[in-house]
């Protein structure tokens, strides 16, 4: 399936959430769901529109695929992994997109969207435990040592991303070292970790029909 090329701002205003898509402009008063929070389209200003159970199920799955910018069969592709998995469907499904390596430098601070996040990791920006790594996907496991590369440590975007990280703050399942531009994961999220307002539960009786 074809990756969405369209505004991404819509993608928010559509799912009535921050989903945070665009970096520095989040935070900014440029933010469109900020100064449009109804959805776009002719119709998005419409009142009283009742949503129907699958219609809930739906944008709970919508929200989670959007935020962390995944097409329908890599999202649906987790969620198989994630039910095959002991526990809770739907937690084992937030943590393992938390461990992608795109959300992990997001996380640390070393790009300021995920989107970013994937760009940078398939151009080698990064180190696993001292190795390149390009794979957006890959899982990171308790004790790795995420890194950015001896040459990458100048570009700019990073450098800027890192100045700012403060202020969407670093999760406390990741350790950053700041000055060595290194992430040490100390181990995987709970459930109280992911702020988030996502109700998973709807995502797993959508696909469980
Ligand atoms: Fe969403 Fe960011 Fe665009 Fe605001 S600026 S609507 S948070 S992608």
């Amino acid at each position: 399936m074809a990756r969405y090329t369209g505004s991404v701002c819509r993608l928010c205003r559509r799912e009535n959430l921050k989903l945070f898509l665009k970096g520095d402009r989040c935070y900014s008063d440029k933010c469109a769901f900020d100064r449009r929070s109804y959805p776009p389209g002719e119709h998005g200003q419409r009142r009283g529109r009742k949503i129907s159970d699958y219609g809930i199920q739906l944008r709970e799955k919508q929200k989670v695929k959007r935020m962390y910018g995944l097409s329908e069969k890599q999202f649906h592709l987790f969620f198989v992994r994630a039910d095959n998995q002991k526990g809770i469907t739907g937690t084992n499904l937030l943590v393992m997109l938390e461990r992608r390596l795109d959300n992990v430098v997001y996380r640390l601070g070393f790009v300021n969207s995920r989107a970013q996040g994937r760009h940078f990791v398939r151009h080698n920006h990064f180190l696993v435990n001292g190795r390149k790594v390009n794979i957006p996907s890959y899982l990171i496991k308790i004790g790795d040592i995420v890194e950015v590369q001896g040459k990458s440590r100048k570009i700019q975007d990073i450098v800027d991303s890192l100045d700012t990280v403060v202020r969407r703050g670093v999760p406390q399942w990741l350790d950053l070292e700041k000055e060595n531009q290194k992430g040490i994961i100390k181990g995987f999220p709970v459930r109280e970790d992911l702020t988030m307002p996502i109700q998973e539960q709807f995502i797993v009786e959508l696909y469980s029909k």
